[in-house]
């Protein structure tokens, strides 16, 4: 899945090197606010064109959908804090029209740590959202909410947020882009490890966030609904942009994950054996984030 060579239209503008350092002020967010912790030298960030009016940042935090019209601009998540300037920076090389919009894809500070800063930009977010921020004393909180969907016209364009269930969190949002046939589908389906390291192509790596309600069981049901959607691109939370058609693949490989990991629970086996199927057969980081935060909620929602 090099999806650099894909054929849909993007391409790699800009590349920069940061070397601000996760201490201080940063460590509390850095630990306890985001599952993709921001690290000490972060990813280049890159700009990819999908088409003239959608672009997409990419390096550190989640990526961020940008997307203008001639009323203003709207955006896909807001990266950390400590990235807003540069954030802002790419915003304004793309157009001098005022970003009017930011929608969170889900709670975490690696998509929702730039909100405050983008006042008097309204947030929008699902409910839940907002109830897992308040939560997590987060600042930046959504002012406007919804429950299933929420459309966005401005300028003559629209967007539409859609809830389709548990996912990454219990407040996903995929972000639609009817017009393009964009699909941004927030981290209920990344192809990077949220460090700038893109996922092994076959690799069937999902991060759930069990403490904000998400779920790898409604996680299937959740994707089925988004692939309804009429859409060739997809901007995933984190990593290179793909195609539906790899999300398919990709689901697909989920399902054989959780039939394999019922079985291996099925043989009253443990949490070592679960380990070692993910990491052998479905190429989970040893080290990574989700092997660390997800086995012991994975096993849980599939023991018999
Ligand atoms: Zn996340």
């Amino acid at each position: 899945m090099n999806t650099e060579k894909q054929t849909v239209r993007w391409r790699s503008t800009e590349i920069a090197i940061f070397t601000t350092l996760c201490l201080g002020l940063f460590a509390k967010p850095c630990a306890m606010r985001g599952q993709g912790a921001a690290v000490a030298t972060p990813p280049p960030t890159v700009v990819d064109k999908i088409t003239d009016d959608l672009y997409v940042i990419r390096g550190e935090g989640g990526n961020t959908s940008v997307f203008l019209t001639d009323e203003g601009i709207i955006l896909v998540d807001t990266k950390f804090e400590r990235d807003h300037d540069d954030l802002v920076r790419r915003v304004s090389a793309l157009s001098n029209k005022p970003i009017r919009y930011a929608i969170n894809t889900h709670p975490h500070s690696d998509h929702t740590g730039g909100n405050a800063l983008l006042s008097p930009a309204v947030v929008v977010a699902h409910k839940n959202a907002l109830t897992d921020m308040v939560k997590g004393r987060m600042p930046g909180l959504p002012q406007i909410t919804f429950g299933d969907d929420i459309g966005i016209n401005l300028g003559g364009k629209q967007v539409v947020g859609y809830h389709f269930g548990r996912c990454h969190t219990d407040g996903d949002t995929f972000v639609y882009f009817p017009a393009l046939k964009v699909l941004a589908t927030g981290d209920c389906i990344t192809t990077g490890n949220g460090q700038g390291v893109p996922n092994p192509p076959t690799s069937s790596r999902i991060n759930i966030d069990y403490n904000n309600g998400g779920s790898f069981v409604e996680a299937l049901a959740t994707i089925d609904q988004a692939l309804k959607l009429d859409f060739d691109v997809v901007v995933p939370g984190h990593g290179p942009l793909v195609k539906k058609a790899d999300v398919v693949r990709w689901r697909s490989g989920l399902e054989r994950l959780r039939n394999r990991v019922s079985a291996v629970l099925h043989e009253s086996k443990g949490k070592q054996d679960v380990s070692e199927v993910l990491v052998k057969e479905f190429e989970w980081d040893p080290a990574g984030n989700p092997l660390r935060n997800v086995l012991d909620g994975l096993i849980k929602e599939l023991k018999p």
